[in-house]
């Protein structure tokens, strides 16, 4: 893992408390969590350039030390389907940037691919003093915020910790397929579990990490939002 340990040296020794977007999406990439296609723009003509790579429709967010939740300060616009639309979003996040959080440096504009919407699952790491790195499992949105409906184990897990870490959050039903949507595929969802737990196993200076959300579909995921903070 010669690139990861690369990633997390320099941020370390740049004394940074977290890794850009970039760099968390690079790190578990290499531990073969799947990670949507992206580029880092620097202005709205790469922009729109690396859109036309990745293929539309694409996805802009804004990529600042600063900055750990984008959304709250308009840094995320989704589903951008042309040329204008993406010149027009680069615009727009830098301008709500610049408003919400006047002087947050902006490393640049992550360009990534869209993810059909679907089932999103949130997976993380934290560390207890005590233990070292638990794995946590949850699906998205209110499951996770308001009704706490969450699986931790201790790092490193088995397959069967991962396959009962699933199973036991009250939400599991929605995995199984309900009504007219089809089961999620739980075999990626286990890879991804023992993936998380190789990563912050092998790597201890990660203190705390988070894809949220992963899509979770038929056959395969998606994690278009992955956060490492170091120690
Ligand atoms: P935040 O820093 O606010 O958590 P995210 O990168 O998670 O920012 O983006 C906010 C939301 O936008 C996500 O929860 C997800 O629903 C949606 N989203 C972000 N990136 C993508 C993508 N590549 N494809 C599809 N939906 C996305
Ligand atoms: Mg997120």
């Amino acid at each position: 893992m010669e690139e990861t340990s690369c990633i997390l040296l320099q941020a370390c020794k740049e004394g940074r408390k977290a890794l850009l977007e970039t760099e968390a999406n690079a790190v578990c990439r290499e531990y073969g969590i799947p990670i949507t296609r992206f580029e880092l723009s620097k202005n709205e003509n790469e922009s729109v350039k690396y859109a036309e790579k990745i293929g539309y429709p694409v996805v802009l967010k804004i990529v600042s030390p600063d900055i750990i939740h984008k959304s709250d300060v308009g840094g995320v616009i989704v589903d951008l389907r042309n040329a204008d639309e993406v010149k027009a979003a680069h615009k727009r996040i830098i301008e709500n940037v610049r408003k919400h959080k006047h002087a947050a440096r902006i490393v640049g504009i992550l360009v990534q691919e869209m993810a059909p919407p679907s089932t999103e699952i949130i997976i993380g790491s934290t560390k207890d003093p005590q233990f070292g790195p638990a794995i946590m499992f949850g699906l998205g949105g209110v499951f996770v915020e308001i009704m706490k409906d969450v699986a931790f184990r201790i790092a490193p897990i088995t397959e069967e910790e991962a396959s009962e870490m699933i199973t036991e959050v009250r939400a599991y039903p929605l995995l199984t397929g309900y009504r007219n949507s089809p089961p999620a595929d739980i075999a990626a969802i286990i890879k991804i579990l023992l993936n998380v737990s190789k990563l912050v196993t092998e790597n201890q200076e990660i203190k705390e990490l988070d894809l949220n959300p992963v899509m979770i579909y038929p056959k395969g995921a998606k994690t278009v939002d992955a956060r490492i903070i170091l120690e």
